[in-house]
């Protein structure tokens, strides 16, 4: 039953990139600085089933949760600012509301009636919204609207929103994020589009409870009244949230501005007297108060897009905080080094991380950088393809096996090191098939990984067709490959290390995906110490 948990919405106005993610992520990490217990969940408008098959100059990083789900980025930040697993109930597309619709349709469920967006696709999205309200597990679950407020694509979500609003009075509450901009030319911070934008809402429906503001400057107390006055909500529900140096001020930005208040006040919840968030401001006097600096190139193909590898940048952010260092990302573009040499790229850097991916461009520049990192004694850290391509690498020029390869880029390779999994070869469909979610590993009590992880069985988050290829397994460890990790349901190589290298691990999995605040990664805390050791042998 859901009868305790209370439904919090964050919706967007006037424009998008303001941050939703990141104020539904801060709002969560209040309430459970309050004591409470939060989920979080993203509705997305298109079509899709969900992001798995978009790539990522239309996504950004396609991220993955424990139960195997392929979802959209801002999961992530969710993650990694709760430190609760989110799960497959926790990302919904408009695609996937009308597969459950048209399903249940086909198997004969609506009967006789005509199926309509109202009321049963808004029944779907009401359906999904409490799903996670059911579990028992939630004081509050908050839902965040994807897309901008007056998009066709979000009207039914929207009109979801006015529908619960109504059935539940005060145990819901509706967060409207907008932007205030200031206009240099005036000299002004302008209103008007935030009155627009809810103006828009009230048009479907929704009045909002509270007015959360992007801003460059700080907005006036007269700005605020003008905006409480427009917008039916007390000046006090009016919350700046001005521009932050780093995503992880805002939580403390919105406690300032008492947004964890004011929402326990519009939902009638009995306001606990301690906010204890000592864990992340510990947090983030490690990251602003550094005692020294790495530089670690990120190369792969996507490293001119900001949103393409943001699991990876963001476990650079725990994993240097955890070591109070800056760590400097030097993206490096694969096809460059391809195209030019290793050492023109990477010469300056302390760490070299080459990232996952999919396809055939880059790839020879992967492997370059690998080759420079096993001959320089760099530390490296490869992830996934990354992974792979150290594979290569190594077969390649130690074990000299001319031309082997993956599978995935060479068919006809005569050592296919990398080969598609036994499971994948009768696989058609692209959605949602490849090895996905998290699977168990065995270290090896010798290896620098479980020097890391300090415990035998570790879990770990998986996105991939290919695997390293068993029969190669004796030769690589005959020439100083660890296989430091297996998986011990279906014996699968998991990561392997090099012997005669201060810090060289391959992981087949992601690691980037479970690092947080609270539990920054321990393979990502023990690259940048290896960086920083590298560093001051230099
Ligand atoms: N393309 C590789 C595979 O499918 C690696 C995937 C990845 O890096 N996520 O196995």
């Amino acid at each position: 039953m859901d009868h305790k948990v209370k439904y919090l919405f964050v919706t967007g106005g006037v424009t998008s990139s303001l941050g939703k993610g990141i104020i539904s992520a801060s709002l969560a990490k209040l309430l459970q600085g309050r004591g409470f217990s939060v989920t979080i969940q993203k509705l997305d408008p298109y079509i899709n089933i969900d992001p798995g098959t978009l790539n990522p100059y239309e996504h950004g990083e396609c991220y993955v949760t424990d139960d195997g789900a392929e979802t959209d980025l801002d999961l992530g930040h969710y993650e990694r600012f709760s430190n609760i697993p989110t799960s497959q109930a926790n990302n919904i597309t408009t695609g996937r509301i009308y597969q459950n619709v048209i399903n249940k349709e086909r198997r004969g469920e609506y009967l006789g009636t005509t199926v309509q967006v109202i009321p049963h696709i808004t029944d779907e999205i009401k359906r999904s919204i409490r799903l996670l309200g059911q579990t028992g597990h939630y004081d509050f679950v908050i839902t965040e609207i994807g897309g901008t407020v007056g998009d066709i694509e979000s009207f039914p979500f929207i009109e979801t929103v006015r529908q619960i609003k109504w059935e539940m009075g005060n145990k819901c509450a509706v967060v409207h994020l907008t932007l205030v901009p200031y206009l240099k030319a005036a000299g002004e911070l302008k209103t008007k589009p935030t009155q627009h934008s809810v103006k828009t809402l009230l048009e479907q429906g929704v009045q909002p409870d509270i007015i959360v503001c992007r801003t460059e400057k700080h907005l006036t107390k007269s700005i605020k009244n003008k905006i409480a006055q427009f917008c039916n909500v007390s000046p006090t529900s009016v919350i700046e949230s001005i521009d932050a140096k780093s995503i992880y001020d805002v939580p403390l930005l919105m406690r300032d501005e008492k947004l964890d208040i004011e929402i326990l006040e519009k939902t009638g919840t009995p306001i606990p007297k301690t906010l204890d968030l000592h864990n992340w401001e510990r947090f983030l006097y490690n990251l602003n108060n550094p005692k020294d600096e790495v530089s670690i190139a990120l190369v792969g193909k996507y490293v001119e897009l900001k949103d393409a590898y943001k699991s990876i940048n963001e476990a650079f952010v725990h994993g240097g905080a955890n070591n109070q260092v800056t760590v400097n990302i030097k993206p490096v573009s694969a096809e460059d080094i391809e195209k030019s040499t290793a050492q023109n790229f990477l010469s300056d850097v302390h760490g070299i991380l080459v990232a996952p991916g999919f396809g055939i461009r880059g790839i020879e520049g992967k492997i370059k950088a690998i080759r420079y990192a096993r001959k320089n004694k760099i530390p490296f850290l490869g992830i996934c393809l990354g992974m792979q391509c150290a594979v290569i690498e190594f077969a390649r020029n130690v074990l000299d096996l001319k031309g082997a390869h993956s599978k995935e880029m060479n068919e006809n390779t005569p050592y296919p090191i990398i080969d598609l999994m036994e499971k994948q070869k009768k696989i058609e469909n692209m959605g949602g098939t490849m090895r996905l979610g998290a699977y168990n590993c065995r270290l090896d009590k010798a290896s620098v990984s479980y020097s890391l992880y300090k415990k035998e069985m570790i879990s770990e988050r998986h996105r991939h067709r290919f695997e390293f290829n068993n029969d190669y397994r004796k030769i690589f460890e005959e020439n100083g490959v660890r296989l430091a990790g297996i998986n011990p349901e279906e014996d699968l190589v998991e990561i392997i290390e090099l012997k005669n290298h201060p810090w060289f691990i391959g992981v087949q999995f992601h690691p980037e995906y479970s690092s947080t605040v609270k539990n920054p990664h321990p393979l990502f805390t023990g690259f940048v110490k290896a960086a920083l050791e590298h560093k001051n042998k230099k």
